[in-house]
């Protein structure tokens, strides 16, 4: 199952009762609402800090079989420039369609079910199709700007700052036998 076991509870910010929908295929609600980011959610370097505002803007469609939430999430990112290291914050919005299926409609295929998610009665988990969006969205290598130069391999300056910035001589005297080297032949 891939239901937590958890019980959802339905004042948190991520739990969306559907009770009002009723069962009646074609029945639609909107839903607007701010809810705080849950935990660790993210990658290593750059993530949704936990607790800032999530701007959810949900519709909720009654099909045959569950409920079908097609939606977006307005999200705050924070992170570091992979090549200069300096903090990175920025919005993002990522979008998502799912369906939930009703509770008592489980298919019985142990290898489909795991794949599938289900109401809890009337109660609808945002978390984890929250989560699956936004890890899809996230760069797995944030950069400052498109052409960030990084940061001097010779001495760590930063070359944002400094674009021009050069080392007229070796630093250590211990290369300068290596600068003189032929290059190598292919
Ligand atoms: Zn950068
Ligand atoms: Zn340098």
């Amino acid at each position: 199952m891939a239901t937590a076991a958890r019980p959802l509870d339905a004042r948190s910010d991520l739990v969306v009762d559907t009770y009002e929908l009723g069962r009646g295929a074609g029945r639609s609600m909107l839903v607007r609402r701010t809810a705080e980011a849950p935990a660790e959610l993210g990658i290593d370097v750059i993530g949704v800090p936990q607790g800032s505002p999530v701007e959810f803007d949900l519709r909720l469609e009654a099909v045959v079989e569950g409920v079908l939430l097609t939606g977006t999430a307005e999200v705050r990112l924070a992170g570091q420039c992979v090549r200069c290291l300096v903090d990175i914050t920025e919005t993002a919005v990522v979008d998502f369609q799912e369906l939930y299926v009703y509770p008592d409609n489980e298919s019985g295929d142990a290898e489909t079910e795991d794949e599938i998610r289900h109401l809890e009665g009337d109660l609808l988990d945002l978390e984890p199709v929250l989560r699956d969006s936004v890890v899809l969205e996230l760069p797995f290598q944030p950069l400052c700007r498109p052409d960030c130069p990084g940061l001097c391999p010779d001495c760590g300056a930063d070359l944002n700052e400094d674009p021009e910035h050069e080392h007229a001589a070796p630093i250590d005297p211990r290369w300068s036998g290596l600068a003189s080297w032929p290059q190598q032949q292919d």
